[in-house]
């Protein structure tokens, strides 16, 4: 049976305001599927991305956006298993179009989440707890007496690190771009706090490491942090460079590399650490019991109405949110 949903969709690429509330008929859920109504929605920076079209190749449009969300079951389709009507769930990944407030989806992403957990802090934590989770634990892992350098510390992905790393004993030197970031940073576990708008980064790092460098870069910003990242290095070092907020990496002659100590560099997705489910699911554990323990805390949270998800947007980009922003239908 088809129903009416709202959903924020766009029709082109371009700025937030391309982003328009649409009323659609969402069909029955398909083989394999669950249907879902939305209690929470994740943004997150790769929303971005899908809006501007900055990927190769762009998502076509028109499309819905969102990689993220937490519902309650309203359907189930043909051949799913393990869920019901009437139960909440979360996920990551599978088709854009968490901006709704229905939508079907791929069972294989669907994840059962503790009754203990609300839905804020689930939508808040998930997709971003889970880019922290597989980043310093599998993709370059770091351990009790490690220092490393993450950037957009007060972000998102960025204060989930701070606090787990911390809680793991790993000393965290953080970039942000105001004194206000610094401290919320600093609050979730950042050891030190680099204001990279001010300060020059890799000196600052130099003279914190007493010349030594760090073990592991976490470098979501991109452009303007890249080249200056390899240089707070330490000999041996990984280059984690996960995001492109500030615009993409120029492209990198792999001799720099040796030249600046026989460095690693890995430029992953979370899409390839959550793809088997054993792993997503294994990885999804690892996150509940974090949470549980106190350790990832949704403690900064920034909420908006669905329908104004442009002005989400908007603030995002202009840097102006610290946390995890939320879109409530
Ligand atoms: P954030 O909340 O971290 O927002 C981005 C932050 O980047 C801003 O707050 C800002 O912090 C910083 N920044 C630096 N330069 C710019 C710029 N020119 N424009 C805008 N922001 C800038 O977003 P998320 O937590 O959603 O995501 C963080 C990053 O992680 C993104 O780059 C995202 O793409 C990436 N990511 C990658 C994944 C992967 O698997 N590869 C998965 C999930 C996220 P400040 O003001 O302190 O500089």
């Amino acid at each position: 049976m088809t129903q009416q949903i709202t959903a924020m969709r766009l029709a082109a690429h371009g700025a937030p305001e391309v982003l328009k509330a649409e009323t659609l008929d969402l069909a029955a859920p398909g083989p394999g599927e669950v249907q879902i109504e939305h209690l929470a929605i994740g943004v997150n920076f790769i929303d971005i991305y899908h809006r501007k079209g900055v990927f190769a190749p762009p998502l076509p449009v028109p499309t819905g956006l969102g990689m993220e969300g937490v519902g309650r079951v309203t359907a189930i389709g043909e051949g799913v298993e393990g869920f019901a009507v009437g139960q909440r769930l979360a996920y990551v990944g599978g088709p854009p179009g968490a901006y709704a407030t229905h939508r079907n989806l791929p069972v294989a992403r669907a994840l059962a989440v503790p009754e203990a957990l609300s839905d804020r802090d689930i939508a808040a934590l998930i997709f971003k707890g889970l880019t922290v989770e597989y980043l310093i634990h599998r993709c370059a892992p770091v351990t009790k007496g490690d220092t490393v350098l993450v950037h957009a510390a007060a972000g998102g992905v960025g204060l989930i690190a701070c606090q787990w790393l911390h809680h793991m004993g790993v000393t965290v030197i953080g970039t942000v771009s105001t004194a206000a970031k610094a401290a919320t940073a600093k609050a979730n576990g950042c050891a030190h706090a680099i204001i990279y708008t001010e300060e020059d980064f890799p000196a600052r790092v130099a003279e914190i490491t007493g010349g030594t460098g760090v073990k592991v870069v976490y470098d979501s910003v991109g452009a303007d942090t890249f080249a200056k990242s390899l240089d707070c290095l330490r000999p041996r070092g990984t280059m984690v460079s996960f995001g492109e907020a500030s615009g993409p990496v120029p492209p990198l002659a792999i001799g720099l590399l040796g030249g600046k100590g026989s460095l690693f560099l890995t430029r992953p997705s979370i899409a390839h650490y959550t793809a088997v489910r054993a792993e997503y699911e294994a990885a999804a554990q690892n996150l509940f019991a974090a949470i549980a323990a106190g350790v990832v805390r949704a403690d900064t949270i920034t909420t908006y109405a669905l329908g104004d998800a442009a002005k989400a947007h908007a603030d995002i980009e202009a840097r102006r949110t610290s946390g995890s922003v939320l879109l409530i239908p």
